[in-house]
């Protein structure tokens, strides 16, 4: 008799993206003449084509692989040392952060990571997140058996949820309870929010206090425009003791469909066993990368290195800009119906209050069949969403001028 892994059975059945494909699919249908008019503002998915700079280098490197000469096979598991060098040195040295090449692990995205890291942790841990929170984190820990059952809020037993609301600018406060593993996402999805340094210093030394391990995002940190705000968390004391890092080229390269991502685990991070003793971390990621996966493909690692060239730069900051300016017309036009916008200033996620009385989901409707515009209702991120819908600047700059024209035209006064 084979068993399932019977934690999979407590996981909500992916609820956000489904619901908003039905309703989305229950208005086209009878009211076809608006199908061709739908703008999607909801998914979280570059739209702009790939840098030339990565293309050319794609193409090298297909070649490569053409002759017997250049041909590579297997390539070291933690990625190639060009890719590890180029990242530790544009990304960390040359910003003043001490980070080696051998403590980035190059990977096939953020999102994997994010699930894979929970092979080296135990699982006693009591593990925090933020609420409204990236599914992701919170998904991987109910599979590994983290957690209890959700309740009809989609919360789930054991985990501590962090709220992140208007009041707390969206960067959580540091518990009152003891947590072990706790997951920051800065700049965040769905917020938009970014935490500052002395914010950052405050979960840093909450961490080094309670020997707690930080689990940190930064795969929007391309789009921090505001100079005070840290792009890592290794900008902060005493964070290469208790924090991970986990970085991607999906949002700024445009890689979400190439997939190539890196974790930092800094030499010094360390845990302790189940008998109290302390080991490195880094070992164990690094046995995991071994075992587990066989590297990324070298024509990607070549496009990833291709980011740091100084046309890749370039061609980067062309599209962040790009964004941002999506951003920043989505934000005027979300202020100028009188509704009260978050984020967008160093994200490419507006955060949004709905107006009135109305829910995320009825926010989600008058969108959909006011403007014929999809976003996503804030309440699909956890219950600390709900009253917020988050609109994405990932757009071409005419579908989003014609976003904020229709926004324009409703009266959000009316309920
Ligand atoms: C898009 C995104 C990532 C990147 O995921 P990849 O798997 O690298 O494409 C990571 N974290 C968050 C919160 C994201 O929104």
């Amino acid at each position: 008799m084979a068993y399932l892994n019977s934690h999979y059975l407590k996981l909500k059945a992916g609820y956000l993206f489904p619901e908003i494909g039905r309703r989305v699919k229950a208005f086209t249908d009878t009211h076809p003449e608006a199908a061709a008019r739908l703008i999607r503002c909801g998914i979280g998915d570059v739209t702009e084509p790939l840098p030339a700079a990565v293309r050319e280098a794609m193409h090298r490197a297909v070649d490569e692989l053409g002759s017997s000469a250049t041909f590579r096979g297997y390539g070291p598991e933690q990625g190639y040392e060009f890719l590890r060098r180029a990242i530790a040195e544009n990304d960390y040295r040359s910003r003043g952060l001490e980070v080696a090449d051998e403590e980035i692990f190059v990977s096939d995205g953020s999102k994997c990571d994010c699930g894979n890291i929970l092979d080296i942790f135990g699982d006693a841990n009591r593990i925090a997140v933020m609420d409204p929170v990236y599914p992701v984190y919170v998904d991987t820990n109910v599979m590994a058996g983290h957690t209890g059952e959700a309740d009809e809020s989609g919360l789930y037993s054991g985990l501590v949820y962090l709220p992140c609301n208007a009041a707390n600018g969206f960067v959580p406060e540091i518990p009152k309870e003891r947590v072990d593993l706790v997951y920051l996402c800065y700049p965040n999805n769905p917020t938009g929010a970014t935490a500052t340094r002395a914010q950052l210093t405050a979960w840093v030394e909450y961490a080094l206090e309670n020997d707690a391990v930080i689990l940190f995002d930064a795969a929007y940190e391309a789009y921090i425009q505001d100079p005070s705000i840290p792009h890592s968390i290794y900008e902060i004391p005493g964070a290469r003791r208790c924090a991970i890092e986990f970085r991607s080229f999906s949002k700024n390269g445009g890689f979400t469909g190439v997939r190539c991502a890196f974790t930092v685990v800094p030499k010094e991070l360390t845990c302790l066993d189940n008998s109290g003793n302390r080991h490195a971390l880094h070992p164990l990621w690094n046995r995991r990368f071994s075992t587990k996966f066989n590297g990324v493909g070298y024509v990607t690692q070549r496009a990833a290195e291709a980011v740091y060239s100084a046309d890749g730069k370039a061609q980067v900051a062309e599209l962040v800009a790009h964004y941002m300016g999506n951003a920043q017309v989505l934000r005027e036009a979300a202020g100028e119906c009188g509704l009260q916008t978050h984020g967008g200033t160093n994200a490419p996620y507006i955060w949004v209050r709905c107006p009135g009385h109305l829910s995320s989901w009825q926010m989600f409707d008058r969108m959909l069949e006011e403007a014929h515009v999809v976003i996503t209702p804030g309440s699909g991120f956890g219950p600390a969403g709900e009253g917020f819908f988050r609109i994405s600047a990932f757009n071409s700059r005419a579908n989003v001028q014609e976003v904020a024209h229709r926004m324009k035209n409703i009266c959000w006064t009316k309920e």
